[in-house]
């Protein structure tokens, strides 16, 4: 073989195995689209102007690696400053005193809805919304403690990690290699699965359920108040599951085995969730929209 052509297959594999990354985003919003009413296909086929929503719904975590986008870094996380395994909440005032996902998530719900927003904006914002309510259902995206477990290390199939990225990227990978190697295809199968299911959308986080029942009318007006109870749901999963018995119990611990099998139902529920939480947004803003069309 050719040193280049085993550079290029070198090459090939290394993006693929960073492209994993994209799975849990590209599955949300494969089985947001399926929920969607034909108000918000239409809405949605404007804002993606011929991309695909699974494609659209990777592109912010691109741009914060480009010069312009580093400001938007800080949007895809909250840094809850809670003690899990003791004691988990999120608190905006002490969490998220600039831009976090908490109040970015909103604002660009906003952008969409406003008169003020050019085509250009809302596409952009649209591609937001898509991208961060996913990172909002994964716990770690929801937790500063060890800077979202960043810091802790762990092993995953006996390769050095940590604890944030398997949760990132090598469960969903390993809980989706029954659906093939392809990520876009893999993802299109592991939606249609968790289409067919029916999780109860109601929250299982302490003193939530007084708005998190099915169905619930979403509040576009209000929107913090539902973006906060979905953070509060997802940090909760830290003291509940993520770091159950604290950092010590699975730093430089192989996790692929009964660590992660206990992973997978809350995976498969947090990303059931996302998507459908994504879906009744969009429709939400559709049928607004529709009520009152507004020329880009
Ligand atoms: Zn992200």
């Amino acid at each position: 073989m050719s040193t280049m052509r085993a550079l290029f297959i070198l090459s090939t594999l290394a993006s693929s195995v960073f492209c994993w990354g994209n799975l849990g985003h590209r599955t949300v919003a494969l089985l947001a689209e399926q929920d969607f009413t034909e108000e918000a296909q239409a809405f949605a086929k404007q804002l993606l102007n011929g991309t695909d929503i699974d494609t659209a719904a990777i592109w912010a975590d691109k741009y914060k690696d480009t010069p312009d986008g580093r400001p938007t870094g800080s949007w895809h996380f909250v840094n809850a400053n809670d003690t899990p395994p003791l004691a988990c909440d999120v608190v905006p005032r002490r969490d998220c005193a600039q831009s976090c996902i908490l109040n970015v998530i909103p604002n660009m719900a906003r952008l969409l809805r406003s008169l003020d927003t050019t085509l250009p904006e809302k596409m952009e914002a649209f591609n937001f919304l898509i991208h961060l309510v996913g990172d909002l259902h994964m716990p770690l995206h929801v937790e500063g403690l060890a800077r979202g477990g960043n810091d802790i290390h762990v092993t995953f199939a006996a390769e050095p990690t940590t604890l944030h990225i398997i949760w990132d990227v090598h469960i969903l990978q390993k809980r989706a290699a029954e659906y093939g190697t392809d990520e876009r295809a893999a993802a299109k199968r592991w939606a249609q699965e968790l289409h067919n299911r029916s999780y109860d959308l109601t929250s299982r986080a302490a003193g939530l359920q007084h708005y998190l029942s099915d169905p619930h009318p979403v509040d576009l007006a209000q929107p913090e108040e539902e973006i906060l109870a979905w953070a509060q749901e997802s940090n909760s999963w830290v003291c509940r599951y993520v770091l159950k018995d604290g950092q010590t119990s699975v730093s430089g611990r192989e996790l692929s085995g009964g660590y992660y099998e206990g992973a997978v139902p809350i995976v498969d529920e947090l990303i059931w969730k996302a998507g459908k939480r994504l879906a009744s947004w969009i429709n939400a803003l559709a049928a607004e929209q529709s009520r009152s069309p507004v020329g880009p």
